[in-house]
């Protein structure tokens, strides 16, 4: 179809669409628009990656707004990928059309986006605008749910179920667009949502999988062809450089974000020695580049690989750096990419090959290694083929022996992606949606409660209801016994508490764990931090550290130490919950050593974690801390105070004297401490500083000198002419963690970076 067929879009879409080559829609395409996904019709698009789908959903938005008014809302899975997709929309900021993006925090009703044409947010920020009253979202005329398969997702997905069931209720003519990658039940969906449905295998460019083993390609077509592995070389480094002999580039799915970076340190050797002069001057200039963007590790290292030839993705790269990666590879510039999944669920980065390295990963919730869904591996090989440049595509697995050859055959070549199955009915998820749904008044007894549950795709999908009656009789018990919700004559109404917790966005056990702990205070109590680290940490929704061999004894032992400390009733040794109790209190000694500055190396070392890993605890610990301190304050606890000092610290990873100055933007733990110890103890102290001295505190670097004076407000920020004050700075040749090198490019960066 040509794309001055399509009906109902704005007249400039024609020019915008072939200043960028397009000119005729792809074959998925052309039958959403015939299904009338331009006439406000919903629809289910289950379509390979990289077939266009992003086109899909903005020919149903742009539709949606021109021609029955109203605004589009683009739901995305990962907040990463919000970004990514707004920069995308902003292109139609040209023709007049307002886009805005909506994450931050979970505690406001977005007002300022009433009036967008077009809002990108993820499933829990549109969930929580729900909850928080957001009137501009009866204004809806078009939802887009990217990713939706995700629905099967048991932490994620029953929320962008609810979601969506609650958009719809709120407005029954809302024109719904899922869109989805190629799953084995495209069709359930459809019929969930009242969508016309385009499944479709059909792909831009010719897709083939494979094992490699031994010193061959095993292609699904039955051929083989040689790829020998030398004697210095690792599969991904034989497949690689076999790739760049065909002149083209490569693209690594590894499991973690320290993976990415190992990996690309060390395939950058195999792409240096493909390098022309010319390339290698342009590299150079593209890394000058990337160190610019900022004085950290990460991005030291990140340019150290892309001098050689590759780099390393993942969502703890500033989105600059990301962009440059990006366009450097599919400039043919940057030879490999080694990334985290990330990548393949929203980034239009196509490579002559996949490599997917790892097939399996770490799942927190079973504390060991499970293999990916046929669906994500699929996702990732779908990268693979540059439409217009490449013949055909190429998608590996890498295989170690004869069996694990036939496995992953079995597993991923010839397999069918997985069909997906609503998660709706598992106890934390009901117990958070019915909370929210009775708060948000969308039900005001159980009998509500059911019809609305009915909406779901879970109800769908089961012929048998009794399941879900008794969860949810279960789960509106819960509620009242701890508060949050109480029984009237007419059914059922959400208490103060229970508004204030699903405002908050909170797992209502969390909630009733942290009121009982800070109700077990003493009258005039205060809690210390590591108290209320431990508090938080004993929730469900934080992710605790395991216990290993020997931490067991360790933390036992601690537990008795720091008593008094605790909140709350402790569990004799006997009881079931007495791991639990040490596992949080792992955790709580991590948050708190943390707080006390104790280096993240140091942390990781001791705690056998990943920066990653890190700050994954102390966001969801300054998330909690919040809520406990509205939750004090609801209730009247008079502990405020001391929760915010806990949170404060931290979020900064500071102890209490740091926590104004660590508050300056740019400054952070290490900068803070080194301008406190050189005598500037307060932003408005640094507002005041002596440049020289402030010049040496952060090691004689002038551009971040100049950026944290000018965020603290200095008069005159300029360090043109500034000389460091010699007193201060480090002894020469004393190493320091921002100028080190770090040879085998596995060095971590600062927690700030990721
Ligand atoms: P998906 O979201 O399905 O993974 P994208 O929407 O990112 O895929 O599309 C992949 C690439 O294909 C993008 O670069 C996009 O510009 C391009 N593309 C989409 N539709 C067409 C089309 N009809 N003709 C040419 N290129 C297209």
């Amino acid at each position: 179809m040509d794309i001055a067929d399509v009906p109902e879009v704005p007249d400039w879409l024609l020019s915008h669409l072939r200043e960028q080559g397009i000119e005729a829609l792809y074959p998925p395409q052309a039958e959403a628009v015939e299904q009338g996904v331009t006439r406000g019709e919903s629809l289910v698009a289950s379509i390979p990656t990289a077939s266009g789908k992003t086109l899909v959903a903005t020919l149903a938005m742009l539709s949606a707004v021109e021609s029955r008014g109203g605004m589009a809302l683009y739901i995305v899975p990962l907040r990463a990928l919000a970004s990514e997709k707004r920069e995308e929309f902003e292109e139609f900021e040209a023709y007049g059309l307002d886009v805005g993006v909506s994450t931050g925090n979970y505690e406001s009703d977005g007002g300022w986006l009433a009036g967008k044409d077009i809002v990108v947010a993820t499933s829990e920020k549109v969930d929580s605008l729900v909850r928080n009253d957001a009137p501009w979202l009866e204004e809806l005329s078009c939802v887009v749910a990217d990713e939706v398969h995700l629905v099967d997702d048991a932490e994620r997905g029953p929320t962008l179920e609810v979601t969506l069931a609650t958009l719809r209720r709120l407005n029954p003519a809302l024109q719904t667009v899922a869109l989805s990658a190629t799953i084995g039940n495209a069709e359930e969906l459809a019929t969930w949502l009242d969508a016309a449905l385009v499944d479709s295998t059909w792909r831009p460019i010719e897709l083939r999988k494979g094992v490699h083993y031994g010193d061959a390609l095993h292609l699904e077509n039955g051929d083989q062809q040689r790829l020998p592995v030398r004697r210095s070389e690792d599969q991904p480094a034989a497949i690689v450089r076999d790739t760049l002999e065909e002149g083209g580039s490569t693209l690594v799915f590894v499991n973690s974000r320290r993976n990415a970076e190992s990996a690309a340190g060390r395939l950058a050797s195999t792409t240096e020695a493909a390098l022309t002069p010319e390339t290698e001057t342009e590299l150079a200039a593209l890394a000058a580049e990337i160190r610019d963007v900022s004085d950290t590790d990460t991005s030291d290292d990140l340019a150290a690989a892309v001098e050689r030839g590759a780099a390393f993705h993942h969502a703890g790269l500033a989105r600059e750096h990301r962009q440059l990666v990006e366009t450097a590879f599919r400039d043919r510039l940057v030879k490999v990419i080694c990334a985290t999944p990330t990548l393949a669920a929203g980034v239009n980065t196509p490579a002559r090959r996949v490599i997917v390295r790892d097939w399996r990963r770490y799942d927190g919730t079973v504390g060991g290694m499970t293999p990916l869904s046929v669906l994500e591996v699929h996702q990732m090989m779908g990268r693979a083929g540059r439409p217009g440049r490449d013949p055909y595509g190429e998608a590996v697995l890498l295989a170690n022996g004869h069996d694990e050859l036939d496995e992953l055959f079995e597993r991923y070549v010839w397999a069918e992606p997985e069909p997906v199955a609503s998660k709706l009915a598992a106890e934390p998820a009901l117990r958070t949606h019915a909370l929210a749904t009775v708060a948000s008044g969308f039900a005001r007894s159980r009998g509500d409660l059911l019809a609305f549950f009915e909406e779901t795709l879970y109800a769908e999908q089961t012929a048998d209801r009794a399941h879900l009656r008794t969860v949810t009789d279960d789960v509106v018990a819960y509620l009242v016994t701890n508060g949050f919700l109480e029984r009237t004559e007419t059914g059922l109404a959400a208490t103060g508490l229970g508004h204030t917790v699903s405002r908050l966005y909170l797992d209502p056990m969390s909630a009733a764990e942290v009121v009982d702990g800070l109700r077990s205070l003493e009258e005039g109590g205060e809690p210390t931090a590591l108290g209320l680290y431990h508090l938080v940490c004993r929730t469900p929704d934080m992710y605790e550290l395991y216990l290993r061999s020997g931490d067991e004894e360790e933390y036992t032992m601690l537990a008795h130490e720091r008593a008094e400390e605790l909140l709350g009733r402790a569990p004799s040794e006997f009881e079931e919950r007495f791991e639990d109790w040490l596992s949080a209190l792992k955790t709580a000694r991590l948050l708190e050593d943390w707080a006390g500055e104790v280096d993240e190396d140091e942390l990781a070392d001791r705690y056998q974690v990943g920066p990653g890993d890190i700050r994954g605890k102390t966001d969801a610990a300054e998330w909690l801390l919040g809520a406990a301190e509205s939750l004090s304050a609801e209730l009247d606890l008079g502990v405020g105070p001391a929760i915010r000092r806990a949170r404060q610290r931290v979020a900064a990873g500071v102890r209490a004297e740091l926590v104004e100055l660590a508050e300056v933007r740019g400054v952070g733990r290490k900068r803070a401490r080194r301008l406190f110890d050189a005598g500037i103890e307060t932003p408005a102290q640094l507002r005041g500083a002596d440049k020289s001295v402030v010049l040496a505190a952060l090691r004689d670097r002038p551009n971040t000198a100049e950026t944290v004076l000018e965020n603290a407000g200095h008069p005159d920020p300029s360090m043109t002419d500034v000389e460091p004050a010699a007193d201060l700075l480090p002894e020469p040749g004393a190493t320091d963690e921002s100028g080190t090198d770090d040879p085998d490019g596995r060095g971590q960066a600062n927690l700030e970076d990721f």
